[in-house]
């Protein structure tokens, strides 16, 4: 349809998400569909029996705006057993519609105008956007390869009296690595006696390998009390599709983020939350999550081995990056798109997630799939 109103565009350079094009040519070509990240495996039957008894039980109205109080305990509960941090459900805790609004949410409540927003690239997709609709501007920082590790040097340069947020995002996305201890403490020391706020986003927080620790900033006091984290049931629970999560922060800046978040949702869907009230607190339901995850990185490592890709470590998340170098010379998002069609194997190229585009012959694969899925991958990707 026409329409007669000139678009002056918000996010004029600013397309479809890479997670979109990706899964939509995996099924237009029938492809292994590697990209986005979401398991191809079903939830545990219990959690989904709690949702429809919820439904039944008559969990169908309005929850309250921050959240069931019984689930928000049970968060609280978690934050304890995992972290050993006290956060008050009552006023320190909100259910959010999955990690995505929560983010959107927090960046609206504490970014202003003219305000600059430090994250570290390559950078999950959803950061860049929410920053510029406030009239926020970006200060990106590379983290280097292999290890992924930030420049301290530039990040010290880059923190002024402008800079509103840093946003940490460990364990990392796309990369497969995640912060350690050494470093969450020096950021923590780095922003002492500043304004900075953080953003954590911590949802891939159960899938830390190799028996390393996740170091939710929920751990480091000095940060926590000047951070907003955030996690999301879809990863740890395998549902995606529900789209719940939460976000915990000291009551000053949680108080802020429900400003916003009451008029952007208001509230988030009241079966799931009565289901996950029952899960989020028992310990058993996340803690094999490394284990199980793991595995898969082990499998599909040990089948690529033979291949020509060069794998890149990964230590956190269900993401591997491959450097195809030895393979081709195109450029990733090129490849990316060759790989989906000719050797019907989808990967999201990792050029997307930097303000440059910056090319290092990257592609990044998700093993939150089924044995038998990673298998046919791995032997199609082998004959390349
Ligand atoms: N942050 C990161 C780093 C992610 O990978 C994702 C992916 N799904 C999200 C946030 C969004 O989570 P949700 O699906 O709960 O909105
Ligand atoms: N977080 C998922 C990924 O990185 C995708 C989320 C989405 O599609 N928006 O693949």
């Amino acid at each position: 349809m026409h329409t007669p109103v000139l678009i002056d565009s918000r996010l004029p350079e600013v397309g479809t998400t890479i997670f979109t094009v990706m899964s939509r040519l995996a099924q237009a070509c029938g492809a292994i569909n590697l990209s986005q990240g979401f398991p191809d495996f079903s939830p545990d039957p219990a959690l989904a029996a709690a949702v429809a008894g919820a439904i039944e039980a008559g969990f169908n109205q309005y929850p309250p705006m921050a959240g069931l109080p019984a689930l928000r305990t049970a968060i609280a509960t978690k934050l304890q057993t995992a972290y050993g941090a006290a956060y008050d459900p009552e006023t320190e805790i909100t259910v959010t519609a999955g990690a995505t609004q929560a983010i959107f949410t927090a960046i609206a409540a504490l970014v202003r105008p003219g305000d600059e927003v430090v994250v570290f690239e390559p950078a999950y997709d959803a950061y860049g956007p929410a920053v510029r609709l406030q009239g926020a501007s970006l200060r990106p920082l590379a983290l280097l390869a292999p290890h992924w590790r930030p420049d301290w040097a530039a990040l010290e340069a880059a923190i002024g009296p402008r800079t509103r947020l840093v946003i940490l995002n460990t364990p990392h996305n796309p990369t497969g690595s995640a912060w350690p201890r050494e470093d969450i403490e020096r950021l923590a020391r780095m922003l002492e006696g500043t304004q900075v706020c953080v953003l954590a986003d911590e949802v891939y927080e159960h899938m830390v390998f190799d028996g390393a620790r996740h170091e939710s900033v929920a751990r480091h006091p000095a940060l926590a009390a000047r951070a907003i984290g955030v996690s999301s049931f879809g990863k740890t629970y395998h549902v995606t599709g529900w789209k719940v999560g939460y976000v915990f922060a000291p009551e000053a800046l949680m108080a802020e983020f429900r400003k916003v978040h009451q008029f952007n949702v208001f509230t988030v869907n009241s079966p799931a939350q009565a289901a996950f009230a029952g899960f989020a607190a028992r310990p058993e339901t996340w803690r094999d999550l490394a284990g199980f995850y793991q595995a898969k990185r082990d499998r599909l490592r040990a089948g690529l081995a033979a291949s020509r890709f060069r794998l890149l470590p990964c230590t956190a998340t269900y993401f591997q990056l491959l450097d195809y170098r030895a393979i081709s010379d195109m450029p990733d998002v090129a490849f990316a798109e060759w790989l989906t069609r000719e050797a019907g194997v989808a990967a999201i190229p990792v050029s997307v997630f930097s303000h440059d585009r910056r090319d290092e012959g990257l592609v990044r694969l998700c093993f939150a799939k089924q044995d038998a899925t990673l298998d046919a991958a791995i032997e199609r990707l082998c004959a390349l």
